[in-house]
């Protein structure tokens, strides 16, 4: 058994390295302006870039694949790209535009990925990126891949368990959705300056720094992402066309271990009972490594729970592993 197991996980590395390694080619071959940072400072080098990433996607591969770790390396894997993220537009404001994807800098805030092109009505490249990898991995984005709902997840874990939130929550959620979309328009209807709308926007970002330090910290649950980002909802709702799935068989005990290390407010008595969680499960992962029963895990049509679990995270690492080489605002 442990043979077979080490061997998955061999062969699981072995397609992250490759995978990872071949969309980094792709970058590297079809983008005209450089966008790995060492091909941007040492012209013919980038590939050694792509070596670096590769590897370092197959070594993360079986710590995220066991259930056991997987909650420490995604919170590291997570941070890990967060900091670079930030890192990055730090040396931007500085002026050190080799560290700016464009040149020209963004406000770093999740919302905008939305609001921006309604406001703007051009530059469709965020939720074009946003779209692909709903459609590979569904929700995942905000449990691997925003450079801000890691610091969420951090502020939550200052409870060694989650609180029940309230129903309203959805209710909120909505809400917060309609406006920020009818305030992008509002602007744009009535063509408001930009520095003012900027200004606006730097508040609302803001007002969710302050949302992660009081009431995440507070209820262990990540309730900026599960309640003040619109982001999260779109990813709950439109990551429904990836196939997969977090399922609960016929061996789960009811004991609710997992309900209490959900941070985003997913599972319920109730979604227990249905064998499934709730809408704004993220596909996270951490549920997982508490169930003594391994009645919780990855589902994909076609596939035993293990081998979901394993193409699951063959995906999402190798797009982490993408984004540490290319994305930056
Ligand atoms: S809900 Fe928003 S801030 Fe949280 S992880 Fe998703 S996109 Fe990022
Ligand atoms: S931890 Fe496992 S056994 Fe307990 S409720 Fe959750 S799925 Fe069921
Ligand atoms: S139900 Fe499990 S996989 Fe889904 S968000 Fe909660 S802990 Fe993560």
């Amino acid at each position: 058994m442990k043979i077979m197991k080490s061997f998955t996980h061999w062969r699981a590395s072995l397609a992250t390295v490759f995978l990872t390694g071949g969309m980094l080619c792709v970058v590297q071959v079809m983008v005209d302006r450089p966008m790995l940072l060492v091909e941007r400072f040492f012209p013919g080098f980038g590939w050694l870039e792509i070596i670096a990433l590769a590897l370092y996607a197959g070594f993360m591969t079986p710590k995220i694949m066991n259930p056991a770790t997987s909650v420490r390396w995604r919170t590291i894997l997570w941070l890990t790209f967060s900091i670079l993220f930030f890192g990055q537009l730090f040396l931007g404001l500085l002026g050190l535009e080799n560290f700016l994807m464009s040149g020209r800098l963004h406000l770093p805030i999740p919302a905008l990925i939305i609001a921006g092109p309604v406001f703007r009505g051009e530059n469709y490249f965020m939720p074009i990126l946003f779209s692909a990898t709903l459609l590979f991995i569904g929700p995942a984005w905000c449990s691997y891949f925003c450079y801000l709902g890691g610091w969420d997840f951090l502020a939550s874990k200052h409870q060694k368990y989650s609180k029940p939130m309230p129903g309203w929550r959805h209710l909120i959620r909505a809400g917060v959705l309609f406006l920020v979309i009818a305030t992008a328009l509002f602007f744009r209807k009535n063509e408001s300056p930009v520095l003012f709308v900027l200004w606006f926007a730097a508040l609302y970002g803001l007002g969710g720094l302050v949302v992660m330090f009081v009431f995440s910290r507070r209820q262990g649950v990540m309730v900026h992402c599960s309640t003040y980002c619109p982001v999260g909802l779109v990813a709950n709702i439109f990551g429904k066309v990836s196939p997969f799935r977090i399922r609960i068989n016929d061996s789960c005990s009811g004991c609710h271990r997992c309900i209490k290390v959900c941070r985003y407010d997913a599972l319920k008595p109730d979604d227990i009972s249905r064998g499934r969680p709730g809408l704004s499960c993220t596909l996270c992962g951490d549920c997982t490594g508490t169930c003594n029963t391994s009645s919780i895990n990855y589902s994909f049509p076609g596939l035993s729970g293990r081998m979901a679990r394993t193409l699951f995270v063959v995906i999402v690492v190798s797009f982490h592993a993408v984004s540490i080489g290319v994305a930056r605002i």
